[in-house]
């Protein structure tokens, strides 16, 4: 296999090479350390040159870029590629997001520490791991049961206990949860759902992907029982599937 000099190639083949079938016991946990130095390698790479050299300028966002290991909610046959500019097949016909959108999403609530969060889409919990990191108390909903359950775990042998993960449709959001300081979505409906709106506290800021073939990603802001809508740029979620997608007006 030929293997480029750049940081990140050389580093996706070293793990190709990497066969697991050939690891004495000791071995594998020297290989598991020199897996984990490499990661942080490549998650620094990917602040740099996909956040940094960007528009991603919150100190706090780009600090928990930095903190959260993507890798550990990606499935294993995917890791060699967790830092990569890209979203990836989570399984369930999901995906994880590109961290740069990750990254976008918590900047643009102007997160400060302390505030309660809701999501819709927890898919991996990825999303709902950097905002724990932001210092926020988050609830998060997946329609996909079996993904719900997997992120819960992943989310708990991670360490992160300020996340809350719930099975069903998060298009009436979290009632009993409400008001939020801010809504993330990470699924896109063709509308924006009312219940979300609703749930949102005064001075809150919800951001989402709104749109089907042609989708553009969301800023909404409320202030004194107003809403405003501030478009940010095109995006490509998966849909939003339940009520999103038998409410009137559809
Ligand atoms: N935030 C996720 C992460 O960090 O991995 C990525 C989410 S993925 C792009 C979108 C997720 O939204 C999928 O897992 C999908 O099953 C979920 N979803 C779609 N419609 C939903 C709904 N009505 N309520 C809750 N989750 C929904």
């Amino acid at each position: 296999m030929y293997c480029s000099p750049r940081l990140t190639e050389a580093l996706l083949c070293l793990f190709a090479l990497a066969g697991w079938h050939c690891a004495e016991p000791d071995v594998v946990q020297e290989r598991a350390m020199g897996e984990r130095e490499s990661f942080d390698l490549l998650r620094e790479q990917m602040v740099r040159e996909q956040m940094e050299a960007r528009d991603i300028r919150d100190p706090r966002v780009l600090a928990a870029m930095r903190a959260v290991p993507r890798h550990l909610f990606v499935p294993v046959d995917e890791r060699p590629f967790s830092y990569t500019d890209r979203p990836l097949a989570i399984g369930e016909g999901q995906t994880i997001s590109q961290p740069y959108i990750v990254a976008l999403m918590t900047q643009l609530l102007h997160l400060q520490g302390g505030e309660k969060v809701l999501e819709v889409g927890t898919g991996s919990g990825y999303q709902a791991a950097v905002l724990e990191a932001m210092g926020t108390r988050v609830f998060s909903i997946e329609i996909i049961c079996p993904l719900a359950e997997r992120a819960g775990k992943t989310l708990e042998a991670a360490g992160y206990e300020n996340v809350m993960v719930r099975c069903g449709d998060g298009y009436r959001g979290w009632p009993e949860q409400a008001p939020f300081d801010a809504v993330i979505v990470t699924a896109a409906p063709d509308h924006i759902p009312q219940p979300l709106v609703d749930q949102l506290k005064d001075e809150g800021l919800m951001v989402i992907p709104v749109g089907d073939i042609h989708q553009e990603l969301v800023l909404l802001r409320k202030r004194g029982g107003k809403v405003t809508e501030q478009d940010i740029i095109p995006v490509r979620f998966v849909p939003m599937t339940g009520e999103a997608e038998k409410a009137p007006g559809h």
